[in-house]
């Protein structure tokens, strides 16, 4: 499960999805839009078409998934909510893994019943490119024990673990700054993938 507001979605979360996928050997990335994010202010587009453009950024790309259930849900999105219905779906043996990167997981403390997430999934956290602070006293505490030297530990239970990963593209790319170019005029052109691009300018979404 790969979560977020996709605000909109971005070759940085595109690419991070595929080399998640590739590094952990996993049979698919489901991409899934939080319909009302929970800890941060209510997104630019509707979740309909923040789902829109995902589905268009994703095309036939092998291994993932846009997946709607957060929409099809009333109230906050909560992830906890989502890895039951996966893992309900998925069956006590599978090996399920939330993947987020840095910026996420500094805040991930916060989040409704994180400690319920570990015994849903494991957790992998990607590095993001200017986002390396340390981390807080209660995420340190929450994470202590979890951590997995590699894949191949990682993937020995179905959950309760926490991998690190660099993967080898390292995108700095941002929905906010997405968003801040579009407002301005400024070019996005190879930030997006080309459909989501087109469809944006076409609906005139993002604009002041
Ligand atoms: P915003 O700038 O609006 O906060 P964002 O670009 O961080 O948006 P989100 O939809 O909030 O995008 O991110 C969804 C998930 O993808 C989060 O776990 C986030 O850390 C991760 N992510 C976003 N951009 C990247 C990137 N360039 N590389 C790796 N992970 C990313």
């Amino acid at each position: 499960m790969l979560g977020g507001t996709f605000d909109p979605v971005h070759l940085g979360h595109l690419r991070s999805a595929v080399e998640i996928r590739e590094a952990l050997g996993l049979d698919r990335v489901h991409m899934i839009p939080a319909a009302q994010p929970p800890l941060r202010g209510e997104p630019h587009i509707t979740p309909e078409q923040r789902l829109a453009l995902l589905r268009l950024g994703i095309g036939d790309t092998p291994g993932l998934i846009a997946d709607a259930r957060e929409l099809e849900r009333q109230g906050p999105s909560y992830s906890a909510d989502t890895l039951v219905a996966l893992r309900r779906e998925c069956g006590p043996e599978a090996r399920l893994v939330m993947a987020l990167g840095h910026d996420a997981f500094l805040r991930l403390a916060d989040w409704h019943a994180p400690e319920r997430l570990f015994s849903l999934a494991h957790l992998v956290v990607v590095d993001r490119p200017d986002h390396d602070a340390a981390l807080p006293a209660a995420l340190a505490a929450l994470i202590d024990g979890r951590e997995a030297s590699s894949v191949e530990a990682l993937m020995r239970e179905p959950a309760g673990g926490l991998l690190r990963l660099r993967l080898p593209s390292r995108m700095a790319i941002s929905a906010t700054e997405v968003r801040q170019r579009l407002v301005a005029g400024d070019s996005v052109r190879y930030l997006l993938p080309e459909a989501v691009e087109e469809r944006i300018h076409a609906a005139g979404l993002y604009r002041r």
